[in-house]
């Protein structure tokens, strides 16, 4: 297990299990960023994983909804999803790709299974956009697996880069504003992980596999925990060690520090804003 001394790492401030819901056409969902959080882990507002073999947890879907003001970003695992929106977009995201959507000034979509068996498992999170941006033309990406970025350490400790950049290697998907950092890093048994992450940015993990430890403290994060990261302006990023393996994403952005207004799918700056995208989205305008 390799760490440097000099490394100046973050601890865990506080663990939070998430809550389970059903969304959608009534798929089951683990929520692990509640809105709760949206404040402490701006420019973050939701991370969502769904993982089920059971074909009547997911098999709903999410049939047309729209989203104003914001970007999702679906990584699948394990599964097939078919994306389709009213700007025309199609795509079939597979294991191990990202789905990279900007909402912006509106979009109407739909998010279906695309298998009747079978395991699904991925995550959705939603990055929000700075206040000039809100309004911005609908965008949408299919990253494919072969298309992340990927690089290992001699320890064998598996990074993929959705967003961001680590190690030289630049991610899939960069932002100026936030600068959102999203790996998937996969730690076999007994090693570490020092990820470095600026120190002026808001930063959490999930382990969704295995459990690691965190920091200097060591503070273990199992399965199905949310470890929110705290903020110290001299830290480098974390150190993640681990006994008997783990895998998680980490994720970490530059916070907007602008208001905060959700209205389930509407995320805006202002209360007007958020009833004028309701109005928007009835009228047909998206
Ligand atoms: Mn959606």
């Amino acid at each position: 297990m390799t760490t440097s001394p000099n490394f100046v790492t973050r601890e865990v401030e506080r663990l939070v299990s998430g809550a389970l819901v059903s969304d959608g056409a009534g798929v089951k969902l683990l929520r692990v960023l509640t809105p709760d959080l949206q404040r402490r882990l701006d420019p973050f507002l939701m991370l969502d994983e769904f993982r089920s073999d059971n074909p009547s947890d997911y098999l709903a879907g999410f049939p047309d909804h729209p989203h104003r003001g914001f970007e999702t970003v679906t990584y699948m695992l394990a599964g097939r999803m078919r994306h389709r929106d009213n700007a025309g977009h199609e795509g079939l995201l597979t294991a191990g790709g990202v789905q990279w959507m900007t909402a912006g000034r509106g979009i109407v979509h739909s998010e279906l299974p695309e298998q009747e068996q079978g395991l699904m498992h991925g995550f959705q999170l939603w990055v929000n956009l700075p206040a000039r941006a809100k309004m911005t033309e609908p965008g949408y990406r299919d990253i494919p697996a072969e298309e992340i970025p990927y690089t290992a350490t001699a320890e064998g400790v598996t990074i993929r880069v959705i967003a961001g950049s680590v190690a030289g290697i630049d991610g899939a998907v960069r932002r100026e504003e936030t600068e959102p950092l999203y790996l998937d890093v996969g730690l076999p048994a007994e090693s570490a992980y020092e990820a470095p992450i600026p120190a002026v940015h808001n930063a959490f993990l999930y382990v969704y596999e295995g459990e690691v430890k965190v920091g200097a403290r060591g503070e273990p994060v199992r399965a199905r925990q949310l470890a929110v990261l705290n903020n110290r302006a001299d830290a480098d990023g974390v150190r993640l060690t681990t006994s008997g393996g783990a895998r998680l994403l980490l994720i970490a952005g530059r916070p907007l520090n602008e208001p905060i207004v959700q209205w389930g799918p509407f995320v805006m700056n202002t209360r007007e804003e958020v009833e004028q995208a309701v109005r928007d989205f009835r009228s047909g305008s998206f």
